[in-house]
């Protein structure tokens, strides 16, 4: 399998081939010009964390922060702590994030930051510690007007405040914009933990009639983090019905519809899913083949592939994890009639809160839920007509669409 940055280069070749944008298009602010600057990113900075572990030993980790492309504002985009994380990935998440804000008209660039680390096997300290390693190794380079991180796969408030502290310790910018996805107490936005989930359900209700799907859907979740466990409590919320979800470790199932509510605590208490009352155990891969109205991968890329898309019995997917459709798996799902919704405009909502977030810090104001839910709504339900209608002009499919509607904005900028 292609690396996730290729992926993504596949992706944006099929526009330009598409669109016929060519080289010989004009000499500068062309299309040829901005898919040539889109092909790499600004910069891609590794750096080498010392962290001191709770043994007294020292051990070396290494960080990543891609910046990608500040045509549109100053970088922004997600912190993942991962085993597996390393820069291909990173540059492929940051260049999504160029293209999302652009989807959705935030006034935001597109960057992204990692460390390969697997912080279950860290001490809170030891945690800390590495999280102000990477503040302090990238303090140069972030900023409120230059380049906002915020929380990813397994980064958390917390995690966000330990950076925006030292990075006001070393500044002395104390406006906490510097990073987004705070708690509450530091400087958060309302709103900002469900945000992707919520705004993955405008998305889909803008659509839903639009693709053809019934009034009560049987959902599907892969993932049961953030994104996943919010998701799945929304469309129960709202009537629908979550047949399956899942975890790393596997899944469950019930064709009746699962209750969220006593899923999470049961997964307090049990620490998985399996055995929940009322379901039967599924793999993974169960789950993805399962028949249902809507899947939504919410867990990590790489899900939906050559070797299970034909398997696929969704009448839609919603993407809400990154990357989780492969470039060859998109064209064996749109043969199939099968819309996928993309995770640059599906997850958007994440980035869009966060980017409140940043607003009311540089205010120094506080929105109530209500207010930031009221902004985002007509936002998301907006760029999901217009890259329906982008899609539907070139008879291509969503993603297509998307990109479409984001290189567009992000030209009429290009200097
Ligand atoms: P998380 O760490 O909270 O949750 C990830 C979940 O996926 C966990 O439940 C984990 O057990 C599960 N998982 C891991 N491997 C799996 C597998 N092979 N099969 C099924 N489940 C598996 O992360 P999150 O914040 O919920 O993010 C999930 C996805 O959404 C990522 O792709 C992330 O980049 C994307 N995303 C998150 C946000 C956000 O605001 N958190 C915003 C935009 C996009």
């Amino acid at each position: 399998m292609q690396n996730l940055f290729q992926n993504a280069m596949v992706q944006l070749d099929k526009v330009v081939q598409m669109k016929n944008f060519s080289r010989e298009d004009g000499p500068v602010s062309g299309w040829s010009e901005l898919i040539t600057r889109l092909q790499q990113p600004d910069r891609d900075i590794r750096i080498s964390i010392p962290v001191k572990m709770d043994d007294g030993t020292l051990k070396i980790f290494e960080g990543y922060r891609v910046e990608y492309n500040n045509t549109l504002g100053p970088y922004k985009g997600g912190i993942r702590y991962h085993p597996e994380t390393e820069i291909n990935e990173v540059k492929a998440l940051a260049f999504w994030m160029v293209l999302k804000c652009a989807v959705v008209g935030i006034p935001m660039g597109g960057g992204k930051g990692g460390v390969t680390v697997d912080p279950k096997k860290l001490s809170k300290n030891e945690l800390e510690r590495l999280s102000r390693g990477w503040a302090r190794g990238l303090s140069d380079v972030l900023g409120p007007h230059k380049d906002v991180p915020a929380p990813d796969v397994n980064t958390t408030p917390e995690i966000m405040t330990w950076i925006a502290d030292e990075y006001s310790k070393i500044t002395g910018d104390t406006t906490g914009a510097v990073i987004t996805g705070k708690p509450l107490s530091g400087g958060g936005s309302e709103g900002r933990d469900t945000s992707t989930a919520q705004g993955g359900f405008y998305v889909f209700d803008a659509l839903q009639k639009e693709l053809g799907l019934p009034e009560v859907c049987r959902v599907v979740v892969q993932g049961f983090g953030n994104v996943g466990s919010n998701v799945a409590e929304i469309f129960t919320q709202r009537g629908h019905k979550v047949a399956a979800i899942s975890d790393s470790k596997g899944g469950i199932y019930n064709n009746e519809g699962l209750n969220i509510e006593k899923l999470l605590e049961y997964k307090k208490t049990t620490g998985s899913l399996f055995d929940f009352p009322g379901s039967r155990n599924i793999t993974n891969e169960e789950l993805l083949k399962t028949e249902c109205d809507l899947l939504i991968p919410a867990a990590f890329e790489n899900q939906i592939t050559v070797e299970n898309a034909s398997e696929i019995k969704a009448k839609a997917v919603l993407e809400l994890a990154n990357g989780p459709t492969t470039p060859e798996a998109d064209e064996i799902l749109f043969k199939k009639n099968i819309p996928v919704i993309p995770d640059i405009l599906a997850n958007s909502g994440g980035v869009t809160v966060s980017y409140f977030e940043w607003v009311q810090n540089l205010k120094n104001e506080h929105w109530s839920e209500k207010e930031v839910f009221e902004k985002l709504e007509p936002m998301l339900k907006n760029a999901s007509l217009e890259i329906l209608e982008k899609a539907h002009k070139s008879n291509t499919h969503l993603r297509m669409g998307a990109f479409i509607r984001a290189l567009e904005r992000i030209k009429e900028k290009m200097v």
